[in-house]
């Protein structure tokens, strides 16, 4: 599955962010078994009204949502790249992340100590920012030292890290995280592999109170220009309102988010960001038993696609049928769709498309 990891500096809102998305979760345990793997690891489902009204038509007995993982890295604070608050652990659970949701505190709270004393987003992320380049340094440098052996002996991947690595060094002490760096296609497994951390999306949650929830405020507005300008992208939530939402059952969350003038949880947009910051799709499987949802990169073929499910669906993949998520709902079901020619059989070369009702013939 893909994992986010929830970053910033103490005391910005991250754990009420963290409870909040584990604790709705939860409430939904009737059709999704929530998992907490780790005090600080825990598994959403991801929020998709298609995955209803195709279990709805389907008449489907269960609906399994596709899930995400969140973890809470805490203890991230100035000096963290040198060791400082237990640093390094926290940097190597960034390593095993996809993206960065970097929340930042936005909202003013006297009660609420800042570890910096004042209400400054835009200089919180850059002190994060830092700490995270001066970590990719500090590896960079290790593994160079590590390399130069290798390139001896002939290592013709060696030739390629060493090339990568230098490129990354030099957008780092030119100032820049290294996903300003452009790799080639042919460069681009070897890069991701490097993981370094300044290459991870991000995603800027700005945490502001509760007024600002619908809106935003001045700071998260500077956070939203910064995020622009680096080719991010940041959502505007309230912590606080979304601890609030996960403790309430369906009814009356929606009532509350009425009276605060909102059309849905932040959380719900937040976990679609995320989604769109990892290029990442959804595709359905539909029965009487169950309508189900999968998470797949943008590109995915259908034998990949039918990996996801099992590996040998993968290995043994024939053909999938497949159905438009528009003509199922349009045409009112397989059947109808089948018979209006909807259902279309794709070979191996399919590239996956978002929505796709799909149904996989595979050999055993
Ligand atoms: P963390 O250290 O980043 O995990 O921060 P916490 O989630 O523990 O939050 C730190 C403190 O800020 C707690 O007392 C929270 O209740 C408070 N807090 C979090 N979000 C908000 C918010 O939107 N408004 C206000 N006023 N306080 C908040």
């Amino acid at each position: 599955g893909f994992k986010m990891g929830i970053v910033g500096l103490p005391n910005v809102g991250k754990s009420t962010l963290f409870n909040a998305l584990t604790k709705t979760a939860a409430a939904q345990a009737a059709n999704f078994p929530f998992c907490t793997i780790e005090p600080n690891v825990g598994e959403v489902a991801v929020p998709d009204a298609r995955l209803d009204k195709l279990a709805a038509i389907a008449q489907s007995k269960q609906i399994i949502p596709t899930r995400m993982t969140f973890v809470d890295i805490a203890g991230l604070v100035k000096g963290a790249s040198k060791g400082e608050g237990l640093g390094n652990q926290f940097l190597a659970n960034i390593r095993e992340c996809d993206a960065i949701a970097h929340v930042l505190r936005c909202f003013e709270d006297d009660d609420i100590t800042h570890v910096d004393g004042r209400v400054d987003p835009v200089a919180d992320a850059e002190v994060i920012e830092t700490e995270l380049m001066l970590a990719d340094l500090e590896s960079i440098e290790k593994r160079m030292q590590n390399l130069t052996r290798k390139i001896k002996g002939g290592d013709k991947d060696a030739v390629q890290q060493m090339r990568l690595l230098e490129m990354a060094q030099a957008a780092i002490e030119d100032g820049k995280p290294a996903r300003v760096v452009e790799v080639d296609a042919e460069d681009a497994k070897a890069w991701k592999m490097l993981q370094l951390l300044t290459t991870k999306p991000v995603l800027y949650v700005c945490n502001v109170e509760e007024e600002s929830a619908g809106s935003g405020n001045s700071q998260s507005a500077r956070v939203a220009e910064m995020a622009a300008a680096q080719g991010n992208s940041h959502v505007v939530i309230s912590a606080r309102i979304e601890e609030e939402i996960s403790q309430l059952e369906a009814d009356e969350a929606e009532m509350f988010l009425g009276e605060m003038g909102l059309e849905e949880p932040g959380l719900d947009r937040l976990i679609r960001a995320g989604y769109a910051l990892l290029h990442l799709q959804t595709y359905f499987t539909v029965g009487p038993k169950e309508a189900r949802a999968w998470t797949i990169k943008e590109g995915t073929s259908a034998p990949q696609a039918a990996g996801v499910i099992h590996g040998d669906f993968e290995k043994g993949f024939i053909r999938a049928e497949t159905i438009a998520y528009g003509d199922f709902v349009a045409l009112g079901g397989e059947q109808p769709a089948k018979e209006a020619g909807k259902m279309r059989a794709e070979g191996k070369g399919y590239i996956v498309k978002d929505g796709d009702v799909m149904h996989f013939l595979f050999n055993t």
